[in-house]
């Protein structure tokens, strides 16, 4: 039995994402902060599984913002051994933003903080990068560069093709993603 895990602060796009994937009926735009549990989606051995989106929403206090996070950390702690990757989704554009006003603040942004982690914890990692589509063309290395910069990464980005893929959900181009995917599931066999 084989899980992927997708992650992402609320509003990135994850359920967007998902339902272009696995063309399931994956809510869309529903109410930042509602989903507090996982929602599972399972084919044949596989378990797709949609983790409640992280991050500052309005109406939703640092305390929960903290218990999202800890589920989170504690989610793949306990199922680290069928978890073939991670699928962490960032906002193109906002993601470089909300990691550096985070910093200046002289706090850990959660994206950094969760992608350490699965890191120490050996897990591959795939970050998808969403909403390109609010780039211009002539600027996505620069802004590829910048988040694979933050996350660790060596720039340019295109080192890590096998890690990173830019699409645009919402007009359903997700093949980038959806490559490495089928490309992780054809070596866990
Ligand atoms: P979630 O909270 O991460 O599950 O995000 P949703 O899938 O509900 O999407 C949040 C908002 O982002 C919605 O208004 C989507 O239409 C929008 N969105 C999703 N994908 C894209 C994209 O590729 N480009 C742009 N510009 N907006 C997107």
């Amino acid at each position: 039995k084989y899980e992927i895990v997708f992650i992402g602060r609320s509003n990135v796009g994850k359920s967007t994402i998902m339902r272009e994937l696995i063309g399931a009926k994956v809510k869309v735009g529903r109410r930042p902060g509602v989903t507090q549990k996982p929602n599972y989606y399972q084919f044949g051995d596989l378990l797709i599984t949609d983790m409640p989106g992280y991050g500052y929403m309005k109406g939703v206090d640092r305390a929960k913002q903290e218990r999202v996070k800890d589920l989170i950390v504690k989610y793949f702690e306990d199922n680290a051994s069928r978890i073939i990757c991670a699928v962490q989704v960032v906002d193109a554009k906002a993601f470089a933003e909300i990691v550096d006003r985070w910093d200046g603040r002289g706090e850990i942004p959660i994206d950094i903080e969760l992608n350490d982690f699965l890191y120490d914890l050996d897990l591959d990692v795939i970050v998808a990068v969403n909403k390109m589509d609010k780039i211009h063309p002539s600027a996505w290395d620069e802004f590829l560069d910048g988040i694979c910069d933050r996350l660790h990464m060596l720039p340019p980005w295109n080192q890590w093709i096998d890690k990173v893929a830019p699409i645009v959900a919402k007009k359903g181009d997700v093949n980038v993603l959806g490559k490495l995917l089928r490309e992780r599931l054809r070596k866990a066999g």
